[in-house]
């Protein structure tokens, strides 16, 4: 086994549609290739495959190893191009070292962690037993690691293959849940003499609330309920305010019409606001823009009370890095994300927001704290979609093992990291107890969007040191 054994059995599966939420035909060739090479294979209801193979005579005392990767990839195509992802193979080339393709995603997330272990599962190469886990859905939401039962695989050390950064070993990654407040209200009649301004606060640069919590970019809600907080002396009445999207993302705009005594006024101290936070975030998010004018609207202003509960608790709302870690430099412990203002449904404002953390304790905790934000302004709070971190444990024997086949092969260091982000090993050491896991792939670019790179020159070194720790491991 070498990497292009490993780089041909990933052409094969560039040829299988495998779109999240339809592995179907996927899932049929991994039952195929198991029982074409006699291999037990077992399929659970969700759709995760897991393919056994027996130690190596010699071998059975080794304990197992868990590797795994995900079935499905992420379909995004450019804009004029017709690919029907559920029926063509991706097109790809390959130019100057690296495997492309270009006008669609190459679904070497996870692709090539799943081809890794085909050709580990086919070769023969003196290793202890092997289950090779392929879930489903890891794009979508992690449905396959949501929908495993505990036993599913036997394992106690897991080895991931779905990072996208050879030469980095990942020990660790962020669990995380939504906290959702609610305020109602009523309306109240225009003030004599009052005016509608509209304000924007856009530009912003945004990002992942993963991440991109700790770049110090501009949160478009925070700004504005600061411009509206400072506002509420003046006397203002608030008719809309609509901020950011998803709880996964830093928010990137937000507007809200207010109506004021003194519209010029008003107009003048938001922009003068402006001038400020872009002094402010000079370096990290320079093209912030805020931008106000006169407004004609007949909409009636928000019950004065809430308006002013909902402005004070958005202000007061922490966002952003809570903690950092205590053992891997750099890496966000917990964190928190003011995510999105909307007015949905009549009478009611939503807030999203979303936390993230490695422990699940400062996880809880900061959850609580936002939600205690919004209690206090006389909202309702609520916590869901909580999934799993993966704690960094720096004692870990297969990270060891790992370290130490990288140095001898390479003759330097592999970066050890965690990330503020998801990954399913928090799910299988939540399910499955105590686990030993690292993850670990070749360089990918580009992934989820047209264009999505592998890298040749990667694949052999991946490949090499994951023969050597398969090999290796005792
Ligand atoms: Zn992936």
């Amino acid at each position: 086994m070498n990497s292009s054994t490993v780089l041909e059995i990933f052409k094969d599966i560039t040829r299988i549609p495998r779109e999240s939420g339809h592995e179907e035909p996927m899932t049929a060739f991994l039952q195929q290739f198991a029982n074409e090479r006699n291999l037990e294979c077992k399929t659970d209801s969700t759709g995760n495959v897991c393919i056994i193979k027996p130690a190596t005579p010699g071998r059975e005392d080794v304990p197992t190893l868990v590797l795994q990767g995900h079935q499905d990839m992420v379909c995004e195509k450019r804009g004029g191009v017709v690919h029907d992802f559920l029926k063509d193979p991706i097109e790809y080339v390959i130019e100057d070292g690296w495997m492309i393709a270009k006008d669609t995603t190459l679904g070497a997330d996870d692709g090539i962690g799943v081809a890794a272990m085909l050709a580990l599962l086919e070769s023969d190469l003196p290793m202890g037993r092997i289950e090779c886990v392929f879930t489903i859905s890891e794009e979508t939401g992690m449905d396959g690691a949501f929908g495993m039962e505990p036993g599913f695989f036997t394992g106690r050390t897991l080895i991931n293959l779905d990072s996208e950064d050879e030469g980095q070993m990942f020990i660790g990654c962020a669990g995380g849940l939504e906290t959702f407040a609610t305020f109602h209200y009523e309306h109240e009649t225009l003030r004599e003499g009052y005016a509608p301004v509209r304000l924007d606060i856009g530009g912003a640069i945004g990002g992942h609330s993963g991440d991109d919590i700790n770049k110090g970019r501009v949160n478009t809600i925070q700004q504005m309920a600061r411009f509206l907080n400072s506002e509420l002396r003046y006397g203002m009445q608030l008719v809309m305010i609509k901020g950011g999207n998803k709880h996964n993302a830093i928010a990137r705009e937000c507007e809200a019409i207010i109506t004021v005594p003194d519209r010029e006024a008003t107009i003048a101290r938001f922009k003068a606001l402006g001038d400020e936070v872009r002094d402010e975030y000079f370096k990290t998010d320079p093209d912030v823009s805020f931008s106000a004018c006169n407004f004609r609207c007949t909409e009636k202003p928000v019950d004065s009370d809430v308006a002013c509960r909902l402005i004070r608790a958005l202000f007061a709302c922490p966002h952003g890095v809570e903690t950092m870690s205590q053992d891997i430099p750099d890496l966000v412990e917990t964190s928190t994300n003011l995510a999105a203002v909307k007015m949905s449904r009549k009478g009611e404002i939503d807030i999203v927001t979303s936390q993230r953390s490695s422990t699940a304790s400062a996880r809880k905790m900061i959850a609580a704290k936002v939600g205690a934000c919004f209690l206090l302004a006389g909202a309702t709070v609520e916590h869901t979609s909580e999934y799993p971190g993966w704690k960094p444990n720096l004692d870990s024997k297969i990270l060891k093992v790992c370290v130490e086949s990288y140095r001898k092969l390479f003759g330097c260091d592999p970066e050890v990291k965690a990330i503020h982000a998801g990954l399913e090993c928090g799910l299988f050491g939540e399910k499955f107890g105590d686990l030993d896991m690292i993850s670990f792939g070749p360089t990918l670019r580009g992934v989820h969007a047209p264009g999505e790179k592998l890298d040749l020159a990667s694949l052999d070194k991946f490949t090499d040191h994951l023969i050597d720790v398969v090999t290796s491991f005792r």
